[in-house]
């Protein structure tokens, strides 16, 4: 069964009929990273000065407010590296303490053992090379041995995480490469994503559309072999642009300072402070330019399943 779908909003109708509060926090513990990947959304934008991690204690006074607003789960992610903010094992063990639903994004090349629900190592190579094209820096067998020692840790300490590699696919030879090199890890999925580019003008080349078709086949053609090998939802909406962001609600983006952003990949773009006793009511009013949004985003699926269950429709009364 995949973790990697486009219809999870299915699980929350309770929410999508009313109530809505946000589903997932997003949470960067940092504001740096020990990569320079050329594709880093944050690299993109101009944001303030200074280095900064989320202290252990003012991680848990974030974490107590969206729980109490309704949040069911955490992704650590970036904005920066996760795993090398300072207290970063006190964070996780204080929410595996709580029975939080918790997941990370990271590049692992730190080496840590703790227990989430997930763990998607962005991979991106398969020699140190290529590597370092993706990633800007020379890390590839570091990260490799990081995934193995972790894969036999986690079958005795924690057997129910699931540990994937990511790799952001640009050709059918990358995708092939970067399987042969590492069809050997003991992972639970491997998935190949499409590159995400500000209005999606990346796919708008004819060429790069025609590739995508190629790489999608391609990869087909291993999950049919690979069961392990998933096909990243995203490839099916390369090309939808939103007019809005319809459910926005159900995410919310926590920076390293605390602030709420409109969405994780805005980091740009604060509407308020999780502590802010109406951050909620901030965050439903905030207004974004849909023409800067990562396309294609993971908010998509759930703004068209959104977007479908608000469409007005004509005598309704007779199905
Ligand atoms: S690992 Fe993530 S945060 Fe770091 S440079 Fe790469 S994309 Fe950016
Ligand atoms: S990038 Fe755009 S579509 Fe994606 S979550 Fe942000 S506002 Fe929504």
């Amino acid at each position: 069964m995949s973790n990697i779908t486009g219809d999870k909003m299915f699980s929350h109708v309770d929410r999508v009929a009313g109530d809505f509060r946000p589903i997932t926090a997003d949470i960067f513990l940092t504001n740096y990273c020990n990569n320079r990947c050329p594709y880093c959304t944050y690299a993109r934008w101009t944001l303030p000065n200074g280095t900064k991690a989320m202290t252990y204690e003012e991680f848990i006074t974030y974490a107590e407010k969206l729980r109490a607003i309704g949040v069911q789960g955490f992704i650590l992610t970036g904005g920066g590296e996760p795993t090398i903010c300072p207290d970063f094992l006190r964070i996780t063990n204080w929410m595996e303490e709580q029975g939080l639903h918790y997941g990370i994004n990271t590049n692992f090349n730190n080496l840590v053992y703790f227990k989430p629900d997930y763990i998607k190592v962005s991979l991106d190579g398969y020699d140190e090379e290529s590597y370092e094209r993706s990633r800007g820096v020379r890390k590839y067998k570091q990260v490799i041995e990081n995934i193995r020692a972790y894969a036999e840790w986690k079958k005795e300490n924690s057997p129910k995480t699931s540990l994937g590699v990511q790799f952001v696919a640009e050709s059918v030879e990358g995708v092939l490469k970067f399987y042969e090199a590492n069809r050997g890890l003991d992972v639970d999925y491997y998935s190949f994503r499409p590159l995400e580019s500000t209005g999606g003008s990346y796919y708008k080349d004819k060429l790069k559309k025609t590739q995508a078709r190629e790489i999608t086949a391609a990869i087909k053609a291993l999950a049919a072999k690979d069961s392990r090998v998933t096909l990243n939802f995203k490839w099916d909406l390369l090309e939808k642009q939103e007019t809005t962001c319809t459910a926005q609600w159900a995410q919310i983006g926590v920076n390293e300072r605390g602030e709420v952003m409109y969405c994780c990949h805005k980091p740009y773009q604060i509407v308020g402070h999780i502590l802010d006793d109406d951050i909620l009511e901030k965050k439903a009013q905030a207004q974004t330019d849909m023409s800067k949004c990562d396309i294609p985003c993971r908010m998509t699926a759930p703004n068209m399943f959104v977007a479908q269950t608000m469409k007005q429709r004509k005598d309704p009364y007779f199905i």
